[in-house]
């Protein structure tokens, strides 16, 4: 069961202050808060999930679509990473470390990201 409770509904409904990068229908994306490298922001989606596959699961074709043309478009149009390179990547569960558990994707880029994981 999702849990209002968590941080990211918090930042998505205005309760906690977040660096904001870019908003649409769809989703919300920010920097994090404790960055692993120069240029690390998250892309939440704006409806109530924990996880990719509850995502997934949960949304039209439509709406896939839209999230993940919007994290390309954040990392590409927005950050300008697109000639330098850049990481996406989602924690699902205890085993990835998902600290926070409403669905969004990592952006990692800004630097080279060998040994970085
Ligand atoms: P996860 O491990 O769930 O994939 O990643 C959660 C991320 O959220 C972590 O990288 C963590 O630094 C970030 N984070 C946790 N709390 C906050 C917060 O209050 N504000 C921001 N901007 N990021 C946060």
């Amino acid at each position: 069961m999702y849990d209002r409770n968590n941080i990211f509904y918090k930042i998505l409904h205005g309760e906690i202050p977040s660096k904001k990068v870019f908003e649409n229908d769809v989703a919300l994306a920010f920097y994090d808060i404790n960055p692993v490298c120069k240029v690390h922001v998250l892309v939440i989606c704006k409806r109530e999930c924990r996880n990719l596959e509850e995502f997934v699961q949960g949304s039209s074709a439509e709406e896939v679509k839209a999230y993940f043309e919007t994290l390309t478009k954040v990392a590409e149009d927005v950050l300008g990473l697109g000639r330098s390179g850049y990481r996406v990547l989602t924690n699902t569960g205890r085993d990835a470390g998902q600290e926070v558990e409403h669905f969004h994707m990592h952006i990692l880029g800004g630097e080279s990201l060998k040994g970085v994981l």
